[in-house]
């Protein structure tokens, strides 16, 4: 139930994702106040629909922007994932067994890419990696990223949302499509025909954030990017993460697998497709034949950000208006250095990281 006294916080923030919610855990635990929005229930869209690697695919193609936040969050994971864990009772699935690759023609750029960083590459021979995947077909010489993990993100935004929920600082209004008018530097926001005011708003809206800000006359050049997944019954087929031919196996704790994705340029549109099924089934069968007598569950499509190379929108557009958006296929792996930057800067505090890359405008 909302208060009146809930129609105004410290900051406002609009889409209640990962990088919503964890943008407003942040700043609540900054101390300030903070109204979070969702047109609907938090954590259901791009943040449901990923498949939840803590890393970039092929993270030798990215600038070092994204690297660097990339980084940043890889090492902050473990403790934030427990501590969801026992603030909530939501076990997040964190499972650190690394990202096997195989059929790439990048094997000198990954490795020169490795040196020096911590989630190093090594070449291993293809008898070391069929004694780590037996199922999985594999070239001649692998890539073996040792100290990749991935979560459930499923389960990462329900104990998000938990969090937030719990939080005494944060109110989060779901069901409540938020509508963005007037000027740059006098932003206004409704909901349900009801004007909300803040010291500062935080546009956190996922693919939807060019359409927020179009409401206040600003281009941005973050849009939708269906990507299509299936989801394959417990089997244990794989162990740990496997990349191939831009294609990927994520297994689950109980076994289930979930394979993905394509990466469609189609608007806001997100119906699971026939095309998608038969161009991923293909090639979860080539990378693990056995897969062939397993049932499928699932197919589900979900719209990443999608943005220039891949780098996030992360600051101030106007003094009243903020931005944390635009984290393409890498939301999830990206979302803890993105709102503690994200914070230092609202806070005035040192930085994590050099912000300048991610200030709306030049990462376009
Ligand atoms: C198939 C697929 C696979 C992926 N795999 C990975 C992966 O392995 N690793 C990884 O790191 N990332 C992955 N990603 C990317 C990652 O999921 C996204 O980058 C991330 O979820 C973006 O988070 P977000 O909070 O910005 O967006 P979202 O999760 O989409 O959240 C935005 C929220 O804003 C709300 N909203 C929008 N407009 C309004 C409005 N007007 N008013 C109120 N609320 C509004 C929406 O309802 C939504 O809940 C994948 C994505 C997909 C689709």
């Amino acid at each position: 139930m909302v208060g009146s006294q809930f129609y105004s916080a410290d900051v406002i923030v609009i889409g209640a994702g990962v990088i919503g919610m964890m943008s407003a855990l942040e700043l609540a635990e900054a101390g300030h106040t903070v109204l979070v929005f969702d047109k609907g229930q938090a954590g259901l869209e791009a943040s449901w629909a990923g498949g939840g690697i803590i890393s970039p695919l092929y993270p030798w193609r990215y600038e070092p922007p994204v690297t660097a936040l990339a980084t940043w969050s890889q090492q902050a994971f473990p403790d934030l994932i427990a501590s969801l864990s026992v603030s909530t009772g939501i076990d997040s699935e964190l499972s650190t067994k690394g990202m096997l690759v195989t059929a790439t023609d990048e094997r000198d750029k990954a490795l020169a890419w490795g040196i020096g960083l911590s989630p190093e590459v090594i070449e291993i021979s293809e008898e070391e990696a069929h004694a780590l995947e037996p199922h999985v077909q594999l070239d001649e010489t692998p890539l073996w990223m040792p100290r990749i993990s991935s979560v459930r993100n499923s389960r990462m935004g329900r104990a998000l949302r938990q969090a937030c929920l719990h939080h005494p600082k944060i109110r989060l209004l779901e069901y409540h499509e938020v509508f963005l008018s007037g000027h740059l530097d006098s932003p206004k926001i409704s909901s349900r025909g009801k004007c909300y005011t803040g010291d500062r708003f935080v546009l956190a809206a996922g693919a939807w954030t060019g359409c927020l800000l179009a409401g206040v006359k600003l281009r941005c050049p973050i849009k939708p990017m269906k990507g299509q997944i299936l989801l394959f019954s417990p089997c244990h087929f794989v162990n740990r993460v496997v990349l191939a031919n831009g294609r990927y196996a994520i297994p689950r704790a109980d076994g289930r697998i979930v394979f993905g994705s394509t990466l469609e340029d189609v608007g806001f549109e997100k119906v699971p497709d026939r095309h998608a099924f038969e161009s991923l089934y293909a090639s979860a069968l080539s990378m693990i034949p056995a897969l062939e007598q397993t049932p499928l569950e699932a197919q589900w499509a979900g719209l990443r950000p999608g943005s220039p190379g891949g780098l996030p929108w992360i600051g101030a557009v106007s003094d009243k208006l903020w931005v944390n958006s635009g984290h393409f296929r890498n939301g999830v792996v990206l979302s803890p250095a993105s709102s503690r930057l994200l914070c230092d800067l609202m806070m005035d505090r040192t930085p994590i990281i050099d912000p300048t890359p991610y200030q709306p405008w030049k990462a376009s």
